[in-house]
């Protein structure tokens, strides 16, 4: 519903040979929405797998494709925005779901409150409107004033849900977020694209033992060894390589090559 094929159709028909083919007239948002009028009722990968089996469904396919993302604030970083983005594969004749996963640390995601149109500030330049859209409503909502305009994209409409959106609310004011709908955010559409790639190289990986496509990191284990005094700290030391058939694993030391933790990190050097 989303133009997601934009960014998810060229890696896979490129390293992988597959042709996407997108359902017609499949509602997806029956799934949850980002704007909340539905909830999602399942975790992000559960409902990313229903959604591909609800368009293998639709299209009489043995092979299903589907993403989904959540933002909201950075659990670790005070006043920064994180994106979680999760695409994943269903192969059917093998059984097997084979997914990947993306922190979107560059994201538009924000939200602010206005009188008028007027009282934005640089907010529209912050999240990069009209080229990112917008969602008006009012700032404190009632049952009576559940309106919600989605995928706004000019000033006139800007002004104008502004306006509707203000006068609704008890409190004068209307609520403006960025509409992080992918056709709606080139910043989120490019963060799909960069993870269907991750995706298409741990399908392209075989699993050493089985042979079955989508070999690649399952779990990563803590224990890097401070620099100084040798003692295990938080960070990752071990990837653990994993199949989605067979129960085969692999234990690698870290891809990025380091192999010892700052002292500033070490619970001993620096408690
Ligand atoms: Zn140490
Ligand atoms: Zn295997």
């Amino acid at each position: 519903m989303h133009g997601k094929e934009q960014a998810i159709a060229p890696p896979l028909e490129a390293e992988l040979g597959l042709r996407i083919i997108v359902p017609t007239d499949l509602d997806t948002d029956a799934l949850g929405t980002f704007t909340g009028e539905i909830e999602r009722p399942a975790g992000i990968l559960e409902t990313a797998v229903r959604k591909a089996k609800l368009g293998m469904e639709a299209a009489g396919l043995e092979l299903g494709i589907a993403s989904e993302g959540s933002y909201g604030p950075h659990p670790v970083v005070p006043f920064l925005p994180l994106g979680r983005e999760l695409i994943v594969l269903f192969d059917a004749e093998r059984g097997i779901t084979v997914h990947e996963r993306l922190l979107a640390e560059s994201t538009n995601f924000a939200h602010t409150t206005a009188g008028s149109a007027g009282g934005v500030g640089d907010f529209l330049d912050r999240v990069g409107f009209p080229d990112h859209a917008l969602i008006v409503r009012p700032n404190a909502t009632s049952v009576e004033n559940l309106h919600l305009h989605k995928g706004i994209r000019s000033q006139t409409d800007l002004e104008e849900a502004i306006g509707l959106c203000s006068r609704a609310s008890p409190d004068g004011k209307a609520r403006l977020e960025t509409d992080m709908r992918a056709h709606m955010n080139p910043t989120r559409m490019l963060a799909i694209e960069k993870l269907t790639g991750k995706l298409a190289g741990r399908l392209a990986t075989p699993c050493p033992s089985c042979g079955s496509p989508g070999f690649g990191q399952v779990d990563a284990k803590p224990g890097l060894p401070c620099a100084a005094c040798g003692a295990p700290t938080e960070l990752i030391a071990i990837e653990v390589f994993g199949c989605p058939a067979c129960d085969y694993m692999e234990r690698r030391p870290r891809t990025d090559g380091i192999v010892s933790a700052d002292p500033g990190q070490c619970p001993f050097c620096n408690p």
